[in-house]
């Protein structure tokens, strides 16, 4: 299918590995030039290469941390009329309530609620004026069901989706769509470090951990993070145009729900 964004500018966030990367090379796929981030250079810079040795599109990088104002601007210059923004950065570290302090608590808000409802209000004005927009998050299943380990996950993404909703139906009529996409488990570094937390905790080998966390999937394995891509790339398009403030779980059947 063609997916109508060949041209098209996206701003991937967070895309030198794992989701975000997915992301960058499904868009890439349908004809979008990138710029891309994350803030070790190597990986970022070998990850673009092998898009424009693929698909041919310009790509931009820039190395930063997308978390700071610094990071943002950055980004946002090397990029001023993005009509694609997709969302990412790094999720919060695992543990327990007792854990976090007010340090703790800021930077995940920083990192998974702030970092995203800044990076969308500096590009909507563009896409208000240019009648096009595509804002797509990349949040988590535990907006839907609250995952006990990731409680800074769980509460800085609901404040997101709580401005996407909202906002979302404020800018529609403007040709700006803006959504959210929850992943469940997928096969990436992230998961490797939660499933690593997962075999210390359950006192097993990190085969079994994994093994069992994918036992508890109704598709019975992980997610990958082109099939991922996939779906993001078709939010960006422009048959996505009546989608409005949506969250789009791909988590292999893993939330268990009639509906909702
Ligand atoms: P990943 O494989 O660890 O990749 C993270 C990517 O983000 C890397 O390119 C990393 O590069 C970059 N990054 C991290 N922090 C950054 C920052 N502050 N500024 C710029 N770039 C940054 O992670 P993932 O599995 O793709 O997860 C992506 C997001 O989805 C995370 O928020 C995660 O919590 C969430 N999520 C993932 C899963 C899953 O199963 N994988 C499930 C639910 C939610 P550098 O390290 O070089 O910066």
């Amino acid at each position: 299918m063609d997916l109508g964004i060949k041209g098209k500018k996206a701003i991937v966030c967070a895309s030198s590995k794992g989701l975000g990367r997915g992301c960058a090379i499904r868009l890439a796929e349908a004809g979008v030039d990138l710029t891309l981030n994350a803030r070790s250079a190597g990986p970022l810079e070998e990850t673009a290469q092998y898009i424009r040795d693929s698909f041919g599109v310009r790509v931009t990088t820039v190395a930063c941390d997308i978390t700071t104002e610094e990071g943002r601007t950055k980004i946002l210059a090397a990029e001023p009329d993005a009509d694609i923004l997709v969302n990412n950065a790094g999720g919060p570290p695992p543990g327990l309530w007792s854990d976090w302090g007010q340090k703790e608590w800021e930077a995940a808000v920083q990192s998974n609620m702030l970092t995203p409802i800044l990076l969308t209000t500096a590009v909507l004005p563009g896409m208000i004026s240019r009648k096009w927009g595509r804002i797509v998050n990349i949040t988590s299943g535990s907006v839907k069901s609250p995952i006990p380990f990731l409680g800074l996950s769980n509460a800085a993404r609901a404040g997101l989706t709580g401005f996407v909703a909202g906002t979302a139906r404020q800018v529609a009529k403007d040709g700006v769509i803006m959504n959210n996409l929850l992943p469940g488990q997928h096969d990436t570094d992230r998961i490797a470090a939660l499933m690593t937390k997962k075999a210390e905790t359950e006192n097993c080998t990190l085969d079994e951990a994994r093994q069992r966390a994918q036992a508890a999937i109704p598709a019975g394995r992980f997610g990958n993070a082109l099939d991922f891509g996939a779906t993001c790339a078709f939010m960006c398009s422009e048959h996505a145009k009546f989608m409005i403030g949506q969250n789009v779980l791909l988590d292999g059947g893993a939330f268990n729900s009639t509906m909702g």
